[in-house]
Parts: structure tokens; C-alpha cells; sequence
């Protein structure tokens, strides 16, 4: 395993870390969450990541059940949860003061721990004024209840707003954001937070690699039963796969098994490899319905190296920003 600092904090995070979002209580029972959590952490993952909404709290149970059981000195790893949808009341969303209050004490049980390492603010709250946010998670960090904390898909304007509030109070803005980064989605991370990153000490924990299993190229002919886009509650992602998007990132996946044939390595890795190659990422979020795919998503590190210029340059004809 590597690790690497987010950001400027002091923070040492594997480069490969997992995640619970589809997979945990709806694919993934208390016994597989155990198996793929230990495979992980036996493994160097030093880094678990869940969140408020996620199985409508149902993964930061078993998540929490699964930390409990394995009896891991807590500061052997880090975990993190996520504030925003926590219901459907007006009070139980959104990044109010009283809400961010609420998600943090509520996952704090749920995972069954004293404190969160990260917290982040799931989306933005046009309804919430940015500084009633930024103080909310201050008051949490001097509470000791939360370490770091960040964002999830906040524009470079939102962000800098924080900051800009921070600075004025003298509190900590966001320590890092959490932007879906993918061959097929760059400009998240690329264009809008590269950008803004090293001024303000920003780093980046980046969801789905593969882009819920696409480049993987399980989808290449059609929706096996038992994959993400067979399952209910996510047609949306059914949908995305028969648009003209999807078909034409197929085609997209075609080309990829093409220059990646013959590396000794699956679509996965290279997708994931792709992803750790990028210095400005701090750590890569798998998710995995298997052990099987978990060990094989790990193994991508011993890929980055076999991504040369040559086959980069080939990548972004396919994979432009
Ligand atoms: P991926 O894009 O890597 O998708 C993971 C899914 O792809 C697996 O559950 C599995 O689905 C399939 N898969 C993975 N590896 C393989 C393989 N080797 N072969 C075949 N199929 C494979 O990541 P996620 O979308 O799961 O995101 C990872 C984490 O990022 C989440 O758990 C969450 O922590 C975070 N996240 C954060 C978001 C945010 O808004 N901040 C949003 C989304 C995710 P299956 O077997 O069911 O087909």
C-alpha cells in the first residue's frame, strides 16, 4: 500500500480506500462486510468511508458492527461519514447547524465510535448561509467529535466562499473534497479543483473509479442480473446505460480493452491505476460487491507503472476531459 497526505494536513491516507455507498445491507451482509473490510485493512487500507443516506443509515450500522468486531486500535484507521440527506422532515437535511449537529451525533452511534476522522457536507445547501456550515463543523472539531472536514461535489465558488469565511474567523475550512473522479468524468477534479487545490491545501478522496462497474466491462453486452445496474432503487443508472451516453461509452470501454489487451491486467485495474496515477488525488474510494473484486481492485497499484506516457496519451484520445 502507499500513502498519501490530504492535502496539506498532516494526514496519512491510503491511497486505496473503500467505500459502502450500494453495496452495504442492500448486496453486502454483516458477515461479507467483515470479509472485505478485513481483506482491506489487512492489506494497508487504512481508510472506510460512508455516510448518512447510505442504506438510510443501515451501512454505518454495519460498518460500525464490523469495526466493533475486528477490534482495530482506533488509531489504526480512519473513518468518515457524510451529512445531508438524513430524512425527509425539514430539520433531518440539508447542512443547517442543527442538522450537521444531529447527522454527526446519529453516525457517531451508528459507527460506534467516539469521533469521526472525516466528515463531509454531502452537497451543497443553497438553503443554509455557508457560514452557518462552517461553523457548525468548527464547533464539532473543538468538540472533538470530528476531525477533518470536508465536501462532496462543491463548485471551486462554493469552496472558496468557505474558505474566505474561515479565514475571517479564523476557523478550518474544508481539509478536502470528495468529487466523482473516473476515465469517463474528469472535469470535476481536472479542471475546476486542480486549480484551487494547492492555494487552500485541498485534498481529494474520489468516488467511484469505475463508474459503478462500466469500466469495468461487465456491461459491454448487455446488464448481468445481480450487477448494480440490475438492481432496484438505481433504474437511474439503467437509464444512464441506454442513453446515448452510455451506448457511446461502450464504445468508449471497446477501445480501452483494445490498447489494454495483452497488459496482463483487467479494464478495472487500468481504470483504477489511472485514477491513483493522478498526483492531486489523495485516495481512490473502491467499492466491491465480492472479495473476489475487492482483491483485484487492490492489485491495480502494481498497474500504475505500466501507465507510460505513451499509453496516457492514448488514454485521454479515448477519455478526453
Ligand atoms: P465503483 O465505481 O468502483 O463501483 C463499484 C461497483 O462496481 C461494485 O460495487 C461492483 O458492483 C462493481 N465492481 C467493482 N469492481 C469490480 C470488478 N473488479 N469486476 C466487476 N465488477 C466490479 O465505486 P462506487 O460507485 O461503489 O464508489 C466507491 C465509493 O465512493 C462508495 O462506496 C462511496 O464510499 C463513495 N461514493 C461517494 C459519493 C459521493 O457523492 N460523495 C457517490 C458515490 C460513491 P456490482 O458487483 O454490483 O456490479
Amino acid at each position: 500500500m502507499q500513502y498519501r497526505r490530504l492535502g496539506s494536513s498532516g494526514l496519512q491516507l491510503s491511497v486505496l480506500s473503500f467505500g459502502s455507498w450500494v453495496t452495504f445491507s442492500k448486496q453486502v451482509d454483516q458477515q461479507l462486510a467483515q470479509q472485505l473490510m478485513t481483506h482491506a485493512y489487512d492489506n494497508g487500507v487504512n481508510f472506510f468511508d460512508n455516510a448518512e443516506v447510505y442504506a438510510q443509515g443501515e451501512a454505518e450500522i454495519l460498518m460500525g458492527q464490523a469495526l466493533k468486531h475486528a477490534g482495530w486500535g482506533r488509531d489504526t484507521y480512519c473513518v468518515s461519514s457524510k451529512v445531508f440527506w438524513g430524512g425527509e422532515k425539514p430539520t433531518q437535511r440539508g447542512l443547517s447547524k442543527k442538522h450537521v449537529h444531529d447527522a454527526c451525533h446519529a453516525a457517531l452511534k451508528r459507527l460506534q465510535v467516539d469521533y469521526l476522522d472525516l466528515f463531509f457536507c454531502h452537497r451543497p445547501d443553497p438553503n443554509t448561509p455557508v457560514h452557518e456550515t462552517v461553523f457548525a463543523m468548527n464547533d464539532l472539531i473543538a468538540q472533538g467529535k470530528i476531525l477533518y472536514w470536508g465536501t462532496s461535489e462543491w463548485k471551486p465558488n462554493q469552496l472558496i466562499e468557505a474558505y474566505k469565511v474561515a479565514s475571517r474567523y479564523r476557523l478550518r475550512g474544508p481539509a478536502m473534497e470528495q468529487p466523482e473522479y473516473n476515465l469517463f468524468n474528469r472535469r470535476n477534479m481536472e479542471v475546476d479543483l486542480v486549480p484551487i487545490m494547492h492555494t487552500y491545501g485541498l485534498g481529494t478522496t474520489v468516488w467511484s473509479p469505475l463508474c459503478s462497474g462500466m469500466l469495468t466491462g461487465k456491461y459491454q453486452s448487455g446488464i448481468p442480473s445481480g450487477s448494480r445496474f440490475s438492481l432496484n432503487g438505481y433504474e437511474w443508472l439503467t437509464d444512464r446505460y441506454h442513453s446515448e451516453v452510455g451506448q457511446a461509452r461502450i464504445e468508449q470501454v471497446a477501445k480501452l480493452g483494445d490498447i489494454t489487451h495483452g497488459m496482463g491486467c483487467s479494464l478495472a485495474q487500468v481504470a483504477i491505476a489511472w485514477c491513483i496515477k493522478n498526483p492531486h488525488v489523495s485516495t481512490v474510494l473502491l467499492g466491491a460487491s465480492n472479495v473476489e473484486q475487492l482483491k483485484e481492485n487492490m492489485a491495480s497499484l502494481a498497474v500504475v507503472d505500466q501507465l507510460d506516457d505513451a499509453l496516457m496519451a492514448e488514454l485521454n484520445g479515448i477519455f478526453p476531459v
